[in-house]
Formats: C-alpha cells, sequence, structure tokens
C-alpha cells in the first residue's frame, strides 16, 4: 500500500516543470520534500491534486495501484488523497461549518444523510486539539484569516476528512512558532499506519516538529536526493547548491 509517483512529466503553458520524478510513499511513513523556491514543489503537489492548468506529459501516479491521473479532484479527494495548500484559497459566504459538513456528507454513500449532531460533536473535537475558536465555524473559510488561522483551517479539514494520503505544501510558511507547533501537532496526531504524509517544505525548521521517515531533495524537476532526517539538517547548513553537483543517491 503506498503512494507511488512513477516518472511524473508535466507542464504548464507549455513549460516542462516536473522531468520525471519518481517517489514511493508507503503507508505508516511521512516523506518530507525540501528543494529551492521555483523548483518545482508546488506543482508537484497540484499535479497530484489534478489542477487543471497543468498537463501530464508522462508518467503515473497510483495509489494503492490504481492510477489518480484520469480523476477528477474531487474524485481523488473521494479516493482518500488529500492537498493542504501553500496559499489557501479565500471562500466569501461559505461558512466553514457548512464547508466542512458538505465535504463530509459527499464521503458518504448516495442517500445515506450526515447525522447533524454527531457531526458538529466531532468538528469540536477537532477543532479544540487545534486550537482553533468555536466561533470560527461561523467564519467564511479563510475569509480575512491570518497565515496561522488559514494553515490550522487546512489541517482542521485534513482531521475531519482523515485521508489515506496527506499532501502539505509548505504548511509552515507564514507561521509563527507558536502556529507551527499546533499545526504540527495536529499532523503528528494523523500519524498512523493507515497513513502517508508527503510534507513539502523549503525550511528545516518544520521537520524538528514533523520528523520525517525520508527527505527528498527536489531539483531540476526530479527527486535529486534522498536521505534520513540529517539530510534536512546538512541542507540548512549549506543550502540547495551542491546537491546538484552530486549524482542522484539514495542515501
Ligand atoms: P516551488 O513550489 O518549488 O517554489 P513551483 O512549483 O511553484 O515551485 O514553480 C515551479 C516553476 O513553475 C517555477 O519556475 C514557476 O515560475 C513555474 N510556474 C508556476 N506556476 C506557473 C504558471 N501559472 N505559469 C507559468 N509558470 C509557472
Ligand atoms: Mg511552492
Amino acid at each position: 500500500m503506498s503512494l507511488s509517483i512513477q516518472n511524473l512529466h508535466a507542464s504548464i503553458v507549455g513549460k516542462e516543470i516536473l522531468k520525471g520524478l519518481s517517489l514511493e510513499i508507503p503507508k505508516g511513513e511521512v516523506h518530507a520534500i525540501m528543494g529551492k523556491n521555483g523548483s518545482g514543489k508546488s506543482t508537484l503537489a497540484k499535479v497530484m491534486a489534478g489542477h487543471p492548468s497543468y498537463e501530464v506529459t508522462g508518467g503515473d501516479v497510483l495509489m494503492d495501484g490504481q492510477s489518480i491521473l484520469g480523476l477528477e479532484p474531487d474524485q481523488r479527494s473521494r479516493a482518500g488523497l488529500f492537498l493542504a495548500f501553500q496559499y489557501p484559497m479565500e471562500v466569501p459566504g461559505v461558512t466553514i461549518a457548512n464547508f466542512l459538513r458538505a465535504a463530509v456528507q459527499a464521503r458518504l454513500t448516495e442517500g445515506e444523510e450526515l447525522d447533524a449532531v454527531a457531526y458538529y460533536k466531532r468538528l469540536y473535537v477537532k477543532m479544540d486539539a487545534l486550537k482553533i475558536d468555536r466561533s470560527f465555524t461561523a467564519r467564511s473559510v479563510n475569509e480575512g484569516f491570518s497565515g496561522g488561522e488559514k494553515k490550522r483551517c487546512e489541517i482542521l479539514q485534513m482531521a475531519m476528512l482523515e485521508p489515506s494520503y496527506a499532501v502539505l505544501d509548505e504548511t509552515d510558511s507564514g507561521l509563527d512558532i507558536d502556529a507551527l507547533k499546533i499545526v504540527a501537532d495536529g499532523v503528528n496526531a494523523l500519524r498512523s499506519p493507515d497513513r502517508g504524509f508527503l510534507v513539502i517544505t523549503h525550511y528545516q525548521r518544520l521537520l524538528d516538529y514533523i520528523v520525517p521517515d525520508v527527505v527528498h531533495v527536489m531539483g531540476d524537476g526530479r527527486i535529486a536526493m534522498s536521505g534520513k532526517k540529517d539530510l534536512a539538517l546538512k541542507l540548512e547548513a549549506n543550502g540547495y547548491d551542491w546537491v546538484e553537483k552530486e549524482p542522484a543517491v539514495a542515501a
């Protein structure tokens, strides 16, 4: 059981960004992807989620053996994939409570009604764990939220949807240390043998709190290097340039 990215090629407006990227995340593991700004990390996340602006020109993405590339974004989500955005969208006029309720309802089988009392009970348990004020349920999704609030809202969505594989794109950007810890605690609480994580980050700091099983470095549209947690420390100390001078290795 794994999320398997195989020789993936993808372009935007005719420009190739992913140039044969391969990566395997077994269930139960947390993998981190690091890389310079502009190296294609968000592109990878968006291609996995099915963003319509990106064209997949080669390779495949398999979830537990099934290709997801032919699926619409909502089908990918219902199949168990979750993406936390680097820059979450504001959705004016749609409250968090209604947004999440619709998302949870969409996962039930046709004709099945969500039990509202049980839903709110579960929502409040998750909100308490993420230290999100109850008043948030009545606010529009991400509208006027601080950076930290937006990120916590993404993690709340993840907690409610309980995905098989979660891709978190720069969950740490714009967070102060307290908000970072809350988000990391939220992720760590969801770590399980039944779930795989791909954590995208530019900075090593997040990986002090979400300790990954494997660290990958992205360069030139591929995985340029893979290693253990200490690879992140080496990148923090030495930057990214030395990676591209070395042949691709799996440490
Ligand atoms: P990262 O997340 O690693 O910082 P991105 O995936 O956001 O990198 O960007 C990878 C490359 O794709 C960059 O060179 C960026 O300029 C380019 N790119 C991203 N979005 C677009 C777009 N909408 N149009 C043209 N180029 C884009
Ligand atoms: Mg990015």
